[in-house]
């Protein structure tokens, strides 16, 4: 958190502003900064970064409350800017609810100091891919138990020894004046054991470095921001210890066709002007194969949005679909031939202003505020 900019400022929107209006906002502009789309640019990378947590906040109801009133203050405390969920601001919360509470970053001490650390890694998929889910492989670089020793650091056939100099307890006492100090025992650094003939292969560290191949079932539905945790999959803790997981951080990329908002799909279709006074039909191949037949009625205006219900995105991890949400956009005709120029022409003669109320009612309209 180095600069402070307001939050709603930040999103461009009024502090009335409701949680639909908020998102929208958000999702422009993360959209417009987004990493994926301004490769290593600095400058979009901190702005999307900054509406990122700019709505992670105002997104809360609680945390938006203690912003309005404390503002940045109210989330000052705590390490500022240290390992917690504030840093991965504006990613989806989906896993969270379904696999339990995402680790405060590396170090975060659930099981133990020597937990090893959570890892991350990012993966691209496209529209099609998050609508059908994938099973995949991932290579990952990352600390694992050493096979020879079995993780205990000591040459195989021997074993590690309790430490003489704490009796096991990682720790020794000392008479100072009147107190009692504890500290590390300097024997063991506080490992209650001694390893005399470390293995050769990990040089006594229970650990080494290794290239993984993992597989990952990415499942439909799965969304820019979503989290896909692989338990025990992260570094492997010190001499045994539980190894951390490995979060797999889901990036998708833009459709030509297809804008998403959570489950629903956004299309924009340009109809012909003869197909939007006559009526007629129009076809949008979706995601799933199928080809969709959308009945336009006749009469309809640019900017009618058709819902095609069932036809966006699965819910992750649920049941059923989002919907289609077709925006008619009636495109006019720039290249007539002489003959629909005529026809046009002969059309227009017989117009009375009644086949279009609205612009008839607005130019009387017009006149009457001319007096
Ligand atoms: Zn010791
Ligand atoms: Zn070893």
């Amino acid at each position: 958190m180095s600069t402070e900019v307001d939050y709603y400022e930040l999103l461009g929107c009024e502090r009335t502003a409701d949680g639909a209006t908020l998102k929208s906002a958000y999702r422009k502009l993360a959209m417009q900064y987004h990493p994926d789309r301004n490769a290593g640019c600095k400058d979009s990378e901190a702005k999307f970064k900054a509406v990122s947590e700019a709505y992670e906040v105002l997104k809360d109801p609680q945390k938006r409350a203690a912003y309005d009133r404390y503002g940045h203050a109210a989330f000052r405390q705590g390490g500022g800017g240290g390992a917690g969920p504030q840093d991965f601001g504006g990613f989806s919360d989906i896993f969270e609810s379904v696999f339990g509470e995402f680790m405060g970053g590396r170090g975060g001490g659930r099981a133990g100091p020597r937990r090893g650390a959570d890892l991350r890694y990012d993966m691209e998929i496209t529209l099609d891919e998050a609508f059908h889910g994938k099973a995949t492989e991932i290579t990952v670089d990352v600390s694992s138990a050493c096979a020879p020793c079995g993780g205990t650091g000591a040459k195989p056939g021997t074993s590690a020894k309790t430490c003489t100099t704490c009796a096991g307890h990682g720790k020794v006492r000392a008479q100072q004046g009147f107190f009692v100090v504890e500290r590390a025992c300097p024997t063991c650094h506080g490992a209650g054991q001694v390893i005399s003939d470390p293995c050769p292969a990990c040089h006594g560290e229970g650990r080494v470095e290794q290239t993984k191949t993992l597989s990952v079932n990415v499942p439909p539905g799965v969304d820019e921001g979503t989290r896909i945790r692989l338990t025990g999959e992260g570094e492997a803790g010190a001499r045994g210890a539980p190894a951390g997981d490995l979060y797999i951080f889901m990036h998708v990329k833009r459709h030509p066709l297809f804008e998403r908002e959570g489950t629903t799909l956004y299309a924009r279709a340009p109809i012909s002007f003869t197909t939007a006074a006559l009526g007629g039909e129009i076809e949008i191949p979706g995601l799933d194969g199928d080809v969709r037949t959308i009945r336009i009625p006749a009469g309809i205006q640019s900017g009618r949005e058709l819902r095609q219900r069932g036809a966006g995105m699965p819910v992750l991890q649920g049941r059923g679909f989002g919907d289609l949400v077709v925006r008619v956009e009636v495109e006019t005709p720039t290249r007539l031939s002489a003959k629909q120029r005529e026809l046009l022409e002969a059309f227009r003669e017989t117009e009375t202003g009644e086949e279009c109320p609205e612009s008839q009612g607005f130019f009387a309209k017009l006149k009457s505020a001319l007096g």
